[in-house]
């Protein structure tokens, strides 16, 4: 069976947990490297990146993390997670640090600050269809690289990039694990099935 592992430092670690159960995988909580080391893909839920950050660092998972998502673990950031892979940030706090697992530049609270939370239909990319999708104090990519493939757009928000893939790495500003859907987290289980 698949091991996927949730990084459980901060965030909403549970609603991922269900998510996995639902397409028949095993989830493992991860905050110690025995079980980084354990998992074939990982998730970084959402949560508060800075809050991550700090507590990636201070269970020294931050650099054995990166290493592993650079030699090919399949992982997915959803809003705070995917502030945590890009390689740029605008609204970081000073000395705010990422993974950088996906060339692009994302803008941290981009829906506002006013706006806690939404519900909207995006477009899936992939094949043109709509996804239900809850938005909290998300960041959207306001900048991204060739290397970079666009999976969601939100045309509400003026067409604003909110789901990407860059090889292994898979981001969402919006909480995948909060809908029915889960096509998102599919495509995390495919990924560790086939590396
Ligand atoms: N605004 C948060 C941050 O900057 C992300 C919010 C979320 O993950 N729901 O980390």
């Amino acid at each position: 069976m698949t091991r996927v592992g949730v990084l459980a430092l901060q965030g909403d670690v549970r609603e991922h947990e269900a998510a996995l159960a639902r397409l028949s995988a095993e989830s493992v909580k991860v905050r110690r490297l025995a079980e980084l080391e354990s998992v074939d893909a990982i998730i970084i839920p959402g949560g508060e990146s800075t809050t991550i950050d700090k507590l990636l660092r201070a269970f020294d998972l931050f650099d054995p993390l990166q290493r592993r998502i650079e030699e090919g673990l399949p992982v997915l950031g959803t809003c705070a997670g995917m502030i945590m892979l890009a390689t740029d940030i605008i609204g970081g706090i000073e000395g705010q640090r990422t993974l950088g697992a996906i060339d692009m530049t994302v803008r941290r609270n981009a829906f506002g600050r006013q706006v806690d939370s939404s519900e909207v239909e995006l477009t899936w990319i992939p094949d043109g269809s709509t996804m239900h999708a809850t938005f909290i104090r998300a960041p959207w990519v306001e900048k991204w690289s060739d290397a970079v493939e666009v999976l969601a757009i939100d045309q509400a928000h003026g067409g604003a990039v909110v789901a990407v893939r860059q090889g292994n790495a898979i981001a969402t500003s919006f909480h995948s694990e909060i809908s029915d859907d889960d096509r998102v987290h599919a495509l995390l289980v495919d990924l560790a099935r086939w590396v």
